[in-house]
């Protein structure tokens, strides 16, 4: 029997966290990136604990993520008039045995990257190719259609198929052909970093505004020393009525201040000047809030999703990246437990594509931000104490209720053992080749 090998379609945070689990329990992998150069692209992103906690499990230390980012002490909804809403620990200071992450997408990508590279060898990334489609065939194996750079087509045999290439996913395009377009809410996002002075704990992530525009800032660096400054990763959002036809994603697009910024003047605060803060940034990328249509499964015989590809959701819950690496672990548990096979992909697709379609949906119902519909319902977002509003029973039962959605429930993830056990690391239980299934 030849050895297994998982062909990895897209070198993001899912992908290369996939190709990092597989090397961890003694899978082989090659991981197919469409773009030539892969570059620290993005602004910033939240790591969740339990994300964190797989990071360390893959061996990364604190100090690697020290190096990307910050660790994330609070989160607070303001309203409008500058009134706190809710706020609430986070990581460490929330009683997780683990901290959450604020870090910079375009570094954690190059963070994976290396290891990568440093692990399964530098050939394991093949930059420039594309995977266009596959075929499952019927004695046992999978192909992957690859278009390169240079326009030339290959063909790619392997034992299994992950589809990690994100919102436009091609293989799940082929897997769903009749999935309908992108669904896009009518909420626009404006995203930059600027280096000023980071507010309340130093490492508060700041939902400011109501449901409908608002302004979410955090730190992704620590201040420097000299001057107090850290970069600080913001996105001003405003929802529109009307239908812009803002229906495709594109994570690379610059736009202009003046696009924007007349939408948050008179945003000034004692503690926060928000059009000084999105005048200070270099480059602004917008972004439309857009995620697609759960589907019923994430599988089809020997290619299966994941990342993006399987679930992508609107980023209010902080929790897009974080569900990427979550779903390498769970996949990764699952090989363990039942070789690399169709079996381990149907029970990957049973565990996770229901519960985790489910926050793709409840996202688009504003996610822990709902908290400030409620406000805006019960008063227009005039308040002077939001007790009076919203008790601090009700605030906290909603966001208890999300994190246990999102799978990030405190004494659930303290309690939960390692998602793969140190003894089926490192290939101890090698997983069989069998083709069960
Ligand atoms: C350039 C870029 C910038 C981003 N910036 C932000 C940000 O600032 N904030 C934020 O919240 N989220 C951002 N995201 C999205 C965020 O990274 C994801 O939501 C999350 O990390 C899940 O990762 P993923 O690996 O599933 O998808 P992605 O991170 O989107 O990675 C998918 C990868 O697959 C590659 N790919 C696409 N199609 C194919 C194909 N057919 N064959 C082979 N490779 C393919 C892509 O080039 C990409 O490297 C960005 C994504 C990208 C690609």
């Amino acid at each position: 029997m030849s050895e297994p090998v998982v062909l990895i379609a897209g070198g993001g945070i899912g992908g290369l966290a996939t190709a990092l689990t597989l090397h961890q329990i003694g899978v082989r992998a090659v991981v197919f990136e469409a773009v030539s150069d892969l570059r620290p692209l993005g602004v910033g992103i939240n790591l969740q604990p339990n994300a964190v906690r797989e990071l360390f499990d893959l061996g990364f230390a604190e100090a690697d993520l020290d190096a990307i980012g910050i660790q994330a002490r609070e989160w607070a909804l303001v309203g409008l008039n500058g009134n706190d809403v809710y706020s609430e620990p986070r990581g460490i200071d929330a009683g997780y045995k683990w901290p959450q992450y604020s870090v910079h997408r375009g570094q954690l990508q190059m963070m994976l990257y290396a290891a990568v590279r440093k692990r399964l060898g530098p050939e394991a990334v093949r930059l420039g190719e594309r995977v266009t489609g596959y075929r499952n065939r019927a004695d046992g194996a999978v192909e992957a259609e690859i278009t390169k750079s240079d326009g030339t087509t290959a063909t790619e045999t392997g034992t299994l198929l992950i589809g990690a290439d994100g919102l436009h996913s091609a293989v799940r395009a082929q897997m769903h052909p009749d999935q309908p377009p992108i669904q896009w809410g009518g909420a626009v996002m404006w995203r930059g970093v600027t280096m000023a002075k980071p507010v309340r704990t130093g490492a508060s992530f700041v939902g400011l505004g109501s449901h409908r525009q608002r302004l979410v800032f955090y730190p992704i660096s620590q201040p420097d020393p000299a001057t107090g400054l850290a970069a600080i990763n913001w996105i001003a959002e405003v929802t529109f009525d009307t239908d812009g036809g803002r229906s495709k994603g594109d994570w690379n697009k610059r736009v202009e201040l003046s696009d924007f910024l007349h939408h948050f003047e008179g945003w000034t605060y004692d503690w926060l000047d928000v059009p000084a803060l999105l005048s200070g940034a270099g480059d602004i990328w917008e972004y439309p809030m857009i995620d697609r249509e759960p589907i019923d499964t994430w599988v089809d015989g020997r290619a299966a999703l994941l990342g993006d590809a399987a679930h992508v959701m609107y980023p209010t819950g902080s929790n897009g990246a974080s569900q990427a690496i979550m779903d390498a672990r769970i996949l990764g548990r699952n090989f363990v437990a039942n070789g690399v096979t169709p079996t381990a992909l149907s029970a990957y697709d049973a565990e996770l594509c229901g519960p985790v379609s489910a926050v793709v949906l409840r996202n688009r119902g504003a996610g822990p931000f709902s908290i400030l519909n409620l406000v805006d319902e019960r008063c227009g977002g005039e308040f002077d104490n939001i007790d009076d509003v919203i008790p601090p029973q009700e605030r906290a039962a909603l966001m208890a209720d999300y994190k246990a959605a999102a799978g990030f429930a405190l004494e659930k993830l303290n309690r939960a053992p390692p998602t793969i056990s140190v003894d089926q690391m490192e290939g101890r239980s090698k997983a069989p080749a069998s083709s069960a299934g």
